[in-house]
């Protein structure tokens, strides 16, 4: 529920953070209404405040908590699941001012950043001192790695190397109450106390603002090989992939397309020219010290694809044909808007034995729905980015109920409802259905510890305290 902002709050804001970083005219509260989630009704703020220093988010966040002001941090808002939008209005609170890359310790393999630093460019300075950052969301070129943390963001590579959480080693954070703590470490191992870095890894804004990130690097693989490999069916390609993890082998990337995911590429002309009977591809990625070992690994995957009855396959010869395999399969979000003019994007996750299963009750369930539906996705971590795809806001309900079923059958399966982009407002209803009443209740007192007047990106994942106060209050005053 909205309230109004207490009398010159906007300018004691001003004050903090000087005139021109905390603004409230239509077109900025326009653009921080809404983050990259399909089909999300905007939501404005009543003012977007952009810090420059850590002290200042600390005096900002002081003076929401006196005055009981809702705040939603912000990075980037490239995510997919509202997290970033301000359902009951008040103050959004953008990190991108806070850009700093403090220290890069090749010695002790690891780095401190700001929140607001952008995650491909960090990855390439890392990559330049001959050390590796994996975690590899689609969003790089314009994501925070604030963001990437607050989300526990993941991308193809997460097979091999895991997710953010993975890396983080420790955070600064300013919590809801205005006061400033540090967590974790800046050692590999640690076991000190409970875990509150991977607390807030994760927690989507809704425990503390991270002001500082403590990074574990890897050292850099110096070879990689790609290769692309096509099968008639779904279910020999999802075959495979258990087989290659079975006989030992770890790739780094298992990315998997069905044939509806296929048929949508074909409409933008791609580099790699699919066989006509493509029924599913999978995109397989290996690296290592030696160029020999790398490409002795993606030809023993290939091996097994052969056996399960792959039809074609293509191994990249240089760094082009490489890009040109990953064109084929970035070329799909453009796809599937020339098919339809609107779409869901969901990021399931089942396990990888089900997959053949999920993708097969999925086109079952865009026949019921009458709704035309696609999947690809991470195929070594059962993360299917499930497609519904539709051209007007008539079918909204028809989708809507495909959802419904749709989680319904993930859960059945021993699924989970989200693999990376977070629960934030979109699946915020089917949250207790995969954690249980006692769970969810749980989380809710971990979230008043942190935050005991609930003014932290209010309104998401957890049930409504906004709602549970107003109608508290509203009986004490009948
Ligand atoms: C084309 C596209 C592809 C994508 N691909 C992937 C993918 O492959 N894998 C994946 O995991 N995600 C993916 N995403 C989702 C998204 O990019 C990630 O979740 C990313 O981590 C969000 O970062 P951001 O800086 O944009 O955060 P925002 O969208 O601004 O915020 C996301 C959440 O984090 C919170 N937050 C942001 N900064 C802070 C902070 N400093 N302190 C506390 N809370 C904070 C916000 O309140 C919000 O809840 C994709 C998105 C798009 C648009």
């Amino acid at each position: 529920m909205r309230k109004p902002l207490p009398q010159d709050f906007i300018s004691r804001l001003r004050d903090i953070v000087g005139e021109t970083f905390a603004v409230d005219d239509e077109e900025t509260l326009l653009r921080h209404g809404h983050d990259e989630t399909p089909n999300l009704k905007p939501s404005l703020p009543d003012v977007v405040v952009r810090p420059g220093d850590v002290d200042q988010v600390q005096r900002v966040m002081q003076l929401c908590a006196k005055d009981g002001v809702y705040v939603t941090p912000r990075g980037a808002g490239s995510g997919k699941a509202g997290g970033c939008v301000a359902v009951y209005g008040g103050v959004v609170l953008g990190l991108d001012r806070l850009t700093r890359t403090l220290e890069i310790d090749k010695e002790n393999q690891l780095a401190r950043v700001e929140p607001g630093v952008i995650l491909q460019p960090f990855q390439e300075t890392v990559e330049s001192e001959g050390m590796f950052y994996p975690p590899d969301p689609a969003s790089l070129s314009w994501c925070t790695l604030g963001g990437n943390v607050a989300c526990n963001a993941g991308g193809p590579r997460a097979l091999k190397y895991g997710v953010t959480g993975t890396y983080v080693l420790g955070v600064d954070a300013v919590l809801p109450t205005g006061e400033r703590i540090k967590t974790g470490r800046s050692t590999t191992k640690g076991v000190a106390g409970y875990d509150v870095t991977s607390l807030i890894t994760g927690s989507e804004g809704t425990l503390a603002i991270i002001t500082g990130i403590t990074l574990k690097l890897l050292p850099n693989p110096r070879f990689v090989q790609t290769a692309l490999a096509v099968f008639p069916s779904t279910e020999p390609a999802v075959r495979s992939v258990s087989a290659i993890l079975a006989r030992g082998i770890l790739p780094r990337t298992l990315e998997y397309m069905d044939r509806d995911s296929i048929e949508a590429v074909r409409v933008m002309n791609p580099p790699y020219r699919f066989p006509a009977n493509a029924g599913a591809a999978l995109i397989l990625e290996t690296d290592g010290e030696s160029e020999q070992g790398t490409l002795e690994a993606l030809e023993r995957c290939l091996d097994v694809t052969a056996e399960f009855g792959a039809v074609d396959a293509f191994l990249a010869q240089d760094a082009k044909q490489r890009r040109d395999i990953w064109q084929s399969r970035r070329l799909l979000s453009e796809a599937t808007r020339k098919i339809k003019k609107r779409k869901v994007s969901e990021d399931i996750v089942v396990p990888r034995s089900k997959i053949p299963e999920m993708v097969a009750r999925t086109g079952l369930l865009g026949e019921k729905h009458r709704l035309m539906t696609c999947s690809f996705g991470h195929a070594g971590d059962g993360n299917l980015h499930t497609q519904i795809l539709f051209d007007d806001e008539s079918e909204l309900p028809r989708v809507e109920s495909l959802l419904d079923d749709l989680f319904d059958t993930v859960l059945e399966l021993g699924g989970t409802i989200t693999g990376e982009h977070g629960v934030g407002l979109s699946k915020k209803k089917y949250l207790p259905k995969e954690l249980g009443a006692d769970v969810v209740a749980l989380q809710q007192r971990l979230k008043d510890a942190f935050d005991p007047r609930g003014i932290l990106n209010p309104g998401k994942f957890l049930p409504d305290k906004v709602l549970l106060h107003a109608a508290k209050a509203a009986a004490a005053g009948s």
